[in-house]
């Protein structure tokens, strides 16, 4: 018995992303997603590295604007494709890696040994001993990982360390060193100080929080200044990764959180938790908010404690650099009504839309693209889930009920906006043997946009 259908008669049908401009701009071109998609005849991720590039600067600019000397570092992880590398290497940023073949990659790219730091916590020998070729600055996380380093040095000559600390934040962390570990390493380093050139300190939080990150930095400050004074350089901090994104804007996330129904979802799914794609700070601003967080003895913030005693500030953003720089298009295969909602299904997997597999649904709204044609007068809006293409049950990109203008048809795309951070290569696979979506970087010049496949 509807007569209208307003979004607010239907909560939790709408969630509508955020979107950069250049995303618009692209959905609004009638020829180029339905070219990309001729040409790759499956599933693709766009991704735009000009939005990765700003990103960066804005990283940059916060250093600069609070007087702190430091680095971005992006963490390759988030997102394997090429195309980053380059965008780092135009913004001035180093990347963070954490495997061997990470490492060759990026250094495939052309990112210098010296500009790559190296996290991870099971390093290979392999790992330890390509790093230590390239002078990349690695990242210890434990003391029989020293030893090895150590060995490796004794063959290759001085190696850079940074010493990572396991946070009081999260003490059960498998990560980082203890503070009697730490003493027992300080001691070790002090040793081989011929070998080994101890750079400083590091952490990585989980969660998004600014002040356990502000606190943690000012406190590895003082223990850069104790290292010092034993001889060793330790003038550089990295505070890691886990600056935030928001894909939402607060008020669709709050109204969404307050009344959330397990109804809202095919088969009244239950959800025990939702990643937040609403949250403040973001980005850059988080990061500022760190450095304008207030210090302890003598210094009013953070950043006037790096300053004051010539630390650098290093960090490993990953998810935050890739805001707003892809989206991913999956072709609609078709549409089974369903009682009051549909069930669409797409050439796909949803192991492509991977926060699925930490138990929570990625939630801003794919949209509905299809090339310009003539109405067929039988537009009518519907609510519809997303399948994959597998013979899963749980092969679900959306269980959520979302609102689409008309009924989704074969030949139209579902576009799954913001998802370069995690959400391609983080669990995709071949499952069935269909092959990975195929990857497409757009740049832009003289108001055109172009595109090309890219690893
Ligand atoms: C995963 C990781 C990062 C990147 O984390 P984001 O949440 O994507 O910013 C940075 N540093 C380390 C050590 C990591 O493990």
């Amino acid at each position: 018995m509807e007569l209208t259908t307003t979004t607010a008669t239907r909560p939790g049908t709408t969630l509508r992303a955020v979107e950069p401009a250049w995303a618009h701009q692209v959905r609004a071109d009638q020829e180029l997603l339905a070219d990309i998609g001729y040409a790759v005849a499956g599933p693709f991720h766009v991704l735009y590295p000009q939005q990765f590039e700003q990103n960066v600067r804005a990283f940059n600019g916060a250093l600069d604007a609070a007087g702190v000397d430091g680095r971005v570092y992006y963490g390759k992880k988030a997102n394997k494709s090429s195309c980053w590398l380059s965008a780092c290497l135009d913004a001035g940023a180093g990347v963070d890696v954490a495997s061997a073949p990470e490492l060759v990659d990026a250094l495939g790219g052309g990112v210098r040994g010296e500009d790559l730091v190296v996290t991870g916590a099971a390093k290979s020998t392999e790992l330890l001993w390509l790093a230590a070729r390239h002078r990349s600055l690695i990242a210890v996380d434990a003391l029989d990982e020293l030893d090895r380093l150590i060995d490796v040095a004794h063959s290759v000559g001085n190696v850079r360390v940074l010493l990572r600390v396991l946070p009081q934040e999260n003490p059960n962390s498998r990560f980082g060193l203890n503070p009697a570990e730490l003493d027992q390493a300080l001691d070790r380093l002090v040793k081989e100080r011929e070998r080994v050139t101890t750079e400083g300190f590091s952490f990585h939080l989980n969660g998004y929080a600014v002040a356990p990150r502000a606190s943690l930095a000012a406190e590895l400050v003082d223990r850069c200044l104790a290292a010092r004074a034993r001889g060793l350089v330790a003038d550089s901090i990295s505070i890691g990764g886990g600056f935030a994104v928001s894909y939402v804007d607060a008020a669709a996330w709050q109204e969404f959180t307050q009344s959330y129904q397990d109804s809202w979802f095919h088969s009244d799914k239950t959800f025990t938790h939702f990643y937040p794609y609403h949250q403040a700070p973001v980005g850059a601003q988080m990061l500022t908010a760190i450095l304008d967080s207030p210090a302890d003895a003598g210094y009013a913030t953070v950043a006037a404690k790096f300053a004051g005693t010539g630390t650098r500030l290093l960090l490993e953003p990953g998810r935050a650099l890739l805001d707003g720089a892809g989206f991913t298009a999956f072709p609609v295969q078709g549409f089974k009504p369903r009682g009051d909602y549909g069930i669409i299904t797409v050439s796909g997997l949803s192991m492509s839309v991977s926060e699925q597999w930490k138990g929570s649904e990625y939630l801003p709204d794919p949209i509905l693209w299809s090339p310009k044609r003539p109405s067929t007068g039988e537009d009518d809006p519907v609510s519809a889930c997303v399948g994959g293409a597998s013979c899963m049950e749980y092969d679900m990109l959306t269980w959520r009920k979302v609102r689409f203008p008309r009924s989704p048809r074969s030949g139209d795309l579902l576009i799954y906006p913001n998802s370069a951070g995690y959400q391609m290569d983080k669990n995709e696979t071949e499952f069935h043997q269909l092959p990975l979506p195929s990857r497409v970087a757009l740049s832009r010049k003289e108001g055109r946009f172009r595109w090309k496949l890219i690893r």
